[in-house]
């Protein structure tokens, strides 16, 4: 039976959606409404109906059951029809340790999500107002969350704990929970596919590679080790995020009259690429290094240093290493930055084949035969494993475990 999900993400200022079936991994219709509840400017809209026509407006949108009524609107009357969608599912940054699975959304989950909320004050606040604008809209198809730190929940002990007082872990739930789960799920699992022996004994690294970036370490299907931490800050340089830091940097810099207010936002939005070169735009500072711009030699130094380190770490993390994947956009877009990733991985035996990894498929190995680790690039496709999450956790519950929505 062709199921139909659709997948909703929703951000603090915007709403993307694809309408999937996943059993055939065909995208039906695809699109967002941006600048939700901007003051002084109109939201816009753009809804592509399956690789074909696009539809563009600007529209007003105060909030996001507005976004979601809009969207609505265009599926009512550019299609397609929403009739027979299975299941709605929703995209959730965090799930603590409670959520390890996709999970059916009732007002105990919704109630869980909102508690949630001081671990991920940027993202579950928005994801609840995208899930509860949903909800009123589609009252009548069952709604899944599908949690970004579910995947790591398989951590050991000793690779989520942080060494800090037991007051801190115990009642303020610090620990390192992970972010980018489905991506890491979904590529992952891909490429262990790929690689050809058995998923169950791949032992792999992915390097999810966007404008947020994180590394995970899957030994068969579970995750061992991954960058992002308590918050999606940790770990990597991103567009505008630092990665790894010196704790003590907090205090030092409020001993110098930055409130930690400003110190969280700048951490959150000025760092990263864009504190580094002025643009968080990976494609830009890739411009500016050709025109010979310094900054931007220091930061792809910086990113690619940082990633051949987190390698290095993994690679002995997992003990064997069978393979690394390359995803998301600049992970499947960047062939220098990739280059100077694995240049500094020769300890690896990893060989690079510069013309594979120039060009070819958008899925596809881009070391040599004799590599003694084979690395690939796999094209994320975070929608897609969420609505094959979502379906799955359905078809899990049976008929009578179904609860009331
Ligand atoms: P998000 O985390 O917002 O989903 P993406 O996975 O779309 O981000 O990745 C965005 C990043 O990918 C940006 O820094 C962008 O510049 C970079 N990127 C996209 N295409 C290319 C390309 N052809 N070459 C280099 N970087 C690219």
């Amino acid at each position: 039976m062709n199921d139909l999900v659709l997948v909703l993400n929703a951000g603090s200022s915007s709403l993307k959606y694809q309408l999937l079936q996943p059993d055939s991994s065909l995208v039906l219709a695809s699109g967002l409404v941006e600048r939700i509840g901007e003051p002084g400017t109109r939201a816009r809209t753009r809804h592509t109906v399956g690789g074909g026509s696009t539809t563009e407006g600007e529209v007003d949108a105060p909030d996001h059951t507005g976004a979601m009524a809009l969207v609505l609107d265009l599926f009512a009357t550019v299609g397609p029809s929403l009739d027979g969608v299975t299941a709605v599912g929703h995209r959730v940054v965090h799930g603590g340790d409670r959520f390890r699975a996709p999970t059916l959304v009732t007002s105990e989950v919704l109630a869980a999500i909102e508690d949630l909320v001081p671990l991920a004050p940027l993202h579950n606040p928005a994801n609840l107002a995208g899930i509860r604008a949903a909800q009123a809209a589609l009252p009548d198809v069952p709604h899944v969350a599908v949690f970004d730190t579910a995947f790591h929940q398989t951590l050991p002990p000793h690779a989520y704990t942080y060494a800090v007082p037991q007051a801190w872990r115990e009642e303020h739930r610090v620990r390192r929970y992970g972010f980018h789960g489905t991506s890491h799920a979904y590529v992952s699992r891909r490429l262990a596919e790929l690689l050809g022996g058995p998923v169950a004994d791949a032992q792999v690294i992915v390097l999810h590679l966007g404008n947020g970036a994180s590394a995970a370490a899957v030994a068969g299907g579970r995750c061992i080790d991954t960058s992002m931490g308590l918050s999606p800050l940790e770990g990597l340089v991103m567009g505008t995020r630092p990665g790894d830091l010196d704790p003590a940097l907090a205090g030092y810099l409020a001993a110098r009259g930055i409130p930690l207010a400003d110190y969280d936002h700048a951490l959150n939005t000025a760092s990263g690429l864009l504190g580094l070169t002025g643009t968080n735009d990976f494609r830009e500072v890739m411009s500016l290094l050709d025109a010979g711009n310094p900054d931007a030699r220091l930061a792809v130094d910086l990113v690619a240093y940082r990633l051949a380190k987190y390698v290095g770490a993994y690679a002995v993390a997992l003990g064997s290493l069978h393979g690394i994947a390359f995803t998301a956009g600049i992970g499947e877009h960047s062939a220098p930055l990739r280059a100077a990733v694995l240049a500094r991985l020769g300890l690896l035996g990893i060989r690079l084949d510069p013309r594979r990894n120039a060009e070819g498929p958008p899925e596809r190995p881009i070391t040599t035969q004799d590599s003694a680790v084979p690395v690939w690039v796999v094209p994320t496709a975070e929608e897609l494993e969420i609505a094959q999450q979502a379906l799955a956790a359905l078809q899990a519950l049976s008929a009578s475990e179904m609860p009331r929505l």
